[in-house]
């Protein structure tokens, strides 16, 4: 028999990103035994790399700024396809956690009067999002990493022993959750180094495994993006939303190959840089949709006054919400007004003095100097689209983060859950959401097993077939090689479900994702169990297909374009489409179905918050009626 370490705790959290350390915070502070796995290193994680800040409206840089306006950026960012339930906790809690962090140690930049600063990015109305220079995920991950330590020490203090009330177990990868009936029982996996088995049995598990980029060519994503948590999600019977929302994040590197598809931060065009296609022009304000065009500046100047004067000027075009600035970049390198790389230009250099680029953007300042040698204080950037976020996720109860379908003791927060960002995210929405939604996710979990009258049992078969799918690549010898199929997975989504979309291609995905299907049925894995990186993708290959096929699924059934879904032969927004989720499920033969679901009614003194001419662009008629019956 194969050897298995096994662990009982309360409650599991997969994940070490800011969502996953949030939330075990929470639930230890509860009380509740609890463990945080992480298929990577503790403290890498996407939350280290985000860059651009936290939004939350504390007011500190404009008064103006409340939960109420973040509130509206929020649903208009997500072109009102958002969860509004998620949205309005969003706005409402997210200064609270900020603060939250300050007593847990972080340090954010400051303003004059000694407040945290607060700095202007996409889509936010005011500036909003706390930072430390372009590096504010890593503070996050300090201090959160640090809470976890002192709470250790207390434990340690008490018990004579620092694991006893919260453990990390770092390289480790959940493969499979293990269940009583319909509810969550444990979760089993192996240790990435010594390729050793291990069981954590546990009545509560909260999914914090981040995005799904790694399916994509091109993509900000580092290696352990591949959607374990959507998967396992549906493996247990829970539900995904709005699969079809992808960000492409405009401004990736584009050059040289080795880097291309690594993020450059947003803030860059917070701070003031604009984007120029190689005949030198400001293309932006050619971009500008209907719905946002009374927000923006119609001309350079105006656009450059707002920088000092928001209150007197309209801001400027580069500051539209993501999707908006990524399809344009595609439109002119197709327009052949790109870079021989296929980028367009992003110029602070001759916006602002050496020193203060330097300042602010020190880490972009690196990257371009060591990765492509080039020095952005002299000379612009060439950036394109690269697949950065997930909109789309586990569906949740949006008070408790609890998952829908047909499983119980799970939950969900962070990027791997779904509904909050709609069918777009606004930069810095993530960071915030993170720290509100792992702590609910955390207290919710605590209190499930709290009301638990009998603990959930795992079975010796669920294990052993647990035991036997991730055993089952290493015996197959001739086998296909997971590098090979990636590498083919890749080609296939990002060629044919990436940023602009058609029904023909999507179809034509949909075919070769079943012929990849069967292929990675059939995968092997050369070598043993000890440190072997080839298996452990031959695993994440079946969580990135299915998780695929959701993505393409939603995409072809989805005959509009809003936020993250382009379809060429449907551009424009539906009101109809807008009344809709797509949720993915799987059926008894593990393939995946697709049912329409209503989108939930905005409470009365939600949608008062929004005006009628800017409603009637995106709700029905019928809607728009019982609006004015609302507002009277
Ligand atoms: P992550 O931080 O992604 O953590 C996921 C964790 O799950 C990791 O520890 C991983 O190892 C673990 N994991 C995954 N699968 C398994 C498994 N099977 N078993 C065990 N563990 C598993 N957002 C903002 O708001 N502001 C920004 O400025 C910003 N900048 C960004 C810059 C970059 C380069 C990138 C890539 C993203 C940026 N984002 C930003 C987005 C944001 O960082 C992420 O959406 C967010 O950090 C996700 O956090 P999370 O806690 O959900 O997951």
């Amino acid at each position: 028999t194969t050897r298995i370490e096994r662990h009982h705790y309360d409650v599991v959290v997969i994940g070490a990103g800011g969502a996953g350390l949030r939330a075990a915070i929470e639930a230890r502070l509860a009380g509740k035994k609890t463990a945080i796995i992480s298929k990577s290193l503790f403290g890498k994680a996407h939350t280290v790399m985000a860059e651009g800040g936290a939004a939350a409206a504390m007011g500190n840089v404009n008064s103006k700024d409340n939960w109420m306006v973040h509130f509206g950026d929020t649903m208009r960012g997500g072109k009102f396809l958002n969860n509004f339930r998620m949205a309005e906790l969003h706005a409402k809690e997210a200064p609270e956690r900020i603060w939250e962090l300050e007593t847990y140690g972080a340090l954010f930049d400051r303003t004059k009067d000694g407040k945290i600063s607060q700095r202007n990015f996409g889509g936010h109305e005011y500036p909003r999002l706390a930072h430390v220079g372009d590096r504010t995920g890593l503070e996050l991950i300090r201090t959160l990493q640090q809470k976890i330590v002192s709470l250790q020490q207390e434990d340690f203090a008490e018990t004579g022993n620092y694991d006893s009330k919260i453990r990390v177990f770092s390289e480790t990868t959940i493969t499979e959750l293990l269940l009583d009936g319909n509810k969550v029982a444990g979760a089993f996996g192996y240790y990435r180094e010594t390729g050793e088995f291990i069981l954590l049995e546990a009545p509560a598990v909260v999914l914090a495994t981040g995005g799904v980029g790694r399916s994509y060519k091109v993509t900000s994503n580092s290696w352990e993006y591949t959607g374990d948590g959507h998967a396992l999600a549906l493996r247990a019977g829970a539900t995904l939303i709005n699969m079809e929302f992808l960000q492409f994040h405009p401004t990736g590197m584009v050059w040289p190959p080795s880097v291309k598809g690594i993020l450059v931060t947003e803030s860059v065009r917070g701070d003031g840089g604009v984007l120029k296609n190689t005949d030198g022009k400001r293309f932006m304000f050619n971009y500008v949709p209907d719905v946002f065009r009374r927000q923006y500046a119609e001309t350079e100047e105006e656009a450059d006054r707002w920088y000092k004067d928001p209150e007197n000027n309209r801001r400027p075009p580069e500051l539209l919400p993501r999707d908006e600035v990524a399809r344009a970049i595609n439109s002119e390198v197709k327009a052949g007004r790109g870079t021989k790389a296929g980028g367009v230009l992003l110029d602070i250099a001759s916006r602002l003095p050496a020193e203060e680029v330097q300042r602010r953007l020190p880490s972009m300042y690196h990257q371009f100097k060591e990765l492509a040698d080039v020095d952005i204080t002299k000379e612009p950037m060439e950036v394109g689209p690269t697949c950065h976020y997930v909109m789309g996720g586990v569906e949740v109860d949006p008070d408790s983060a609890a998952a829908f379908g047909h499983v119980e003791g799970l939950f969900a927060a962070g990027e791997v859950s779904g509904g909050m960002h709609g069918s777009n995210r606004l930069g810095g929405n993530s960071l915030s959401d993170l720290l509100v939604f792992g702590k609910r996710a955390g207290e919710h979990a605590a209190s499930y097993t709290d009301a638990l009258v009998k603990r959930p049992k795992v079975t010796t078969s669920d294990v052993e077939s647990a035991v036997d799918a991730a055993l089952a690549p290493l015996s197959r010898e001739g086998g296909e090689n997971p590098y090979q199929l990636q590498q083919d997975l890749q080609a296939v989504m990002g060629d044919l479900v990436g940023i602009i979309r058609r029904e023909g291609e999507l179809t034509d995905a949909l075919k070769r994702l079943q012929e990849l299907k069967l292929r990675v049925a059939n995968v092997g894995a050369a070598g043993g169990r000890k440190y072997n990186p080839g298996w452990h993708l031959a695993l994440d290959l079946r969580n990135m297909l299915v998780v695929s096929e959701c993505t393409a699924k939603a995409a072809l059934e989805r005959e509009e374009s809003r936020g993250g879904h382009t379809r060429e032969d449907f551009p424009k927004m539906s009101p109809q489409w807008r009344l809709l989720n797509l949720v993915c499920s799987l059926d008894d033969t593990g393939d995946v179905h697709l049912e329409r679901k209503p989108v939930p009614r905005m409470r009365d003194e939600l949608i008062k918050l929004f005006d009628r001419t800017e409603l009637s662009k995106y709700l029905t008629d019928d809607e728009l009626a019982e609006y004015d019956a609302v507002v009277g």
